[in-house]
């Protein structure tokens, strides 16, 4: 039962994991809600045309009219702020420090000083190759070495909360590789179920990446894929449930599946053999590539989130059947 009133804002509302929690929280009947993003020209937009909520507001008009005045927008109860450049291809390291950063520093500021609940998203990213773990339990961010830039404005982030004692009350999520419906603007950086949608469709075969290491075979990296209708479960979790939680936590399935286990499932859900090819994985990708990543979720279990995560087989024939096939959105 939702425990949450009052207005809600999303940053990122129009980007993937962000619509969907605006229709998880439609679906809770919440409409009292502003989102900002930045619509540009791709076809995002999309995503909101089903969904209910209050205001629309672009980011950087969002940004100037709340520096200007901190109630221009009225008052909210919670802030999730998905809204950052999610590409982990992003060379722009000026841009990812001011707008995954700097805006997170001012959104945190502002509404903790009016004292709403902030969740925010940090990534999987920010634990790099995984050499020093993949743990939320350790106090100790300064040990993490994330392999990207987009990955790293997201730990400068995590790093500020500490030590402003922020993340006593915040709540940084740490979402493994999630996806599901409303991902399709996201071009390169969409999962490999639309991807491999779209191949199947092209040419009836999937493409996956050679293993440029010796324990792993071809196909067989492996990878905490999340549902994003599980991963809106458990962001929510955060404003519902466990509304007094603080710090760190990562959001996965808590198991990890090889891409060769996906790729069959995506075949199953379309009642097709599979036919995969391996292919060289990019130089540009080889030296930052994380070969296996599962969540040790315990910690998020920890603060009563009981819901059983949806198998992976399951996730991707919802998805596959009831979005991608049919050309649908969340809501529609
Ligand atoms: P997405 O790119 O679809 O959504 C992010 C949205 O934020 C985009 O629509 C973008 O235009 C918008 N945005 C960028 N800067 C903004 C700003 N300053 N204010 C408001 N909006 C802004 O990506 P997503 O997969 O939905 O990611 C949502 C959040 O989760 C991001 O913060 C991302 O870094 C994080 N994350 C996602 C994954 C994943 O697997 N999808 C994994 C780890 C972390």
């Amino acid at each position: 039962m939702s425990t949450l009133s009052g207005r809600i804002l999303v940053t990122g509302g129009a980007g993937f994991i962000g619509s969907a929690l605006i229709w998880a929280l439609n679906r809770r009947g919440h409409t009292d809600i502003v989102v900002s993003d930045f619509l540009g020209s791709d076809e995002k937009w999309r995503n909101l045309v089903p969904l209910r909520f209050a205001d629309y507001v672009e980011a950087d008009a969002f940004r100037r009219q709340l520096a200007a005045n901190p109630s221009a927008f009225g008052r909210f109860t919670a802030v999730f702020h998905l809204g950052a450049c999610s590409s982990t291809t992003e060379k722009n390291a000026g841009y990812l420090v001011d707008n995954n950063y700097s805006v997170s520093k001012e959104l945190a500021a502002w509404a903790l000083g009016q004292g709403a609940r902030f969740i925010y998203a940090s990534s999987a990213a920010t634990y790099g190759d995984g050499a020093q773990g993949m743990d939320d339990v350790s106090e100790d961010l300064g040990r993490l070495r994330p392999l990207n830039m987009y990955g790293y404005s997201k730990h400068l982030f995590d790093l500020h909360a500490q030590r402003s004692r922020w993340l006593e009350r915040i709540v940084g999520v740490k979402y493994f590789n999630v996806f599901g419906p409303n991902e399709e603007h996201k071009g390169d950086m969409r999962s490999l179920v639309d991807k491999a949608y779209q191949q199947i469709l092209a040419n009836g075969k999937v493409q996956l990446f050679k293993s440029h290491k010796p324990e792993f075979k071809d196909g067989e990296q492996m990878r905490d894929f999340l549902y994003v209708k599980d991963a809106v479960e458990m962001t929510l979790h955060f404003a519902e449930q466990a509304p007094k939680a603080g710090g760190l936590y990562n959001l996965g399935s808590g198991q990890a599946n090889t891409w060769l286990t996906l790729t069959r499932a995506i075949f199953a859900a379309l009642g097709r053999e599979p036919e995969i090819e391996f292919v060289d994985m990019p130089g540009v990708l080889r030296g930052k590539y994380q070969y296996f990543t599962q969540a040790n979720v315990a910690k998020l279990r920890a603060t009563g989130y009981e819901r059983t995560m949806t198998p992976l087989a399951d996730a991707v024939r919802d998805y596959v059947q009831g979005y991608l096939v049919p050309g649908k959105k969340l809501g529609e």
